[in-house]
């Protein structure tokens, strides 16, 4: 008669991240912002010149 404790396997029963992916919302780096319009962090460039190049 085996009796083995049920909560000590009480893990995620999948560990492949390729198979169970966290549901995790894909956030980009880029704002709604137009290229020629002032760059988000607001040292007066553009953004297509400033964070935006790098997108
Ligand atoms: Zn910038």
């Amino acid at each position: 008669m085996e009796s083995h404790n049920p909560v000590e396997s009480k893990k995620s029963s999948c560990s492949n991240a390729s198979c169970c992916a966290p549901k995790t919302p894909i956030i980009r780096s880029s704002p709604k912002v137009g290229r020629n319009d002032p760059c988000i962090c607001g040292n007066g460039r553009k953004y297509k010149k400033c964070c935006g190049k790098n997108t």
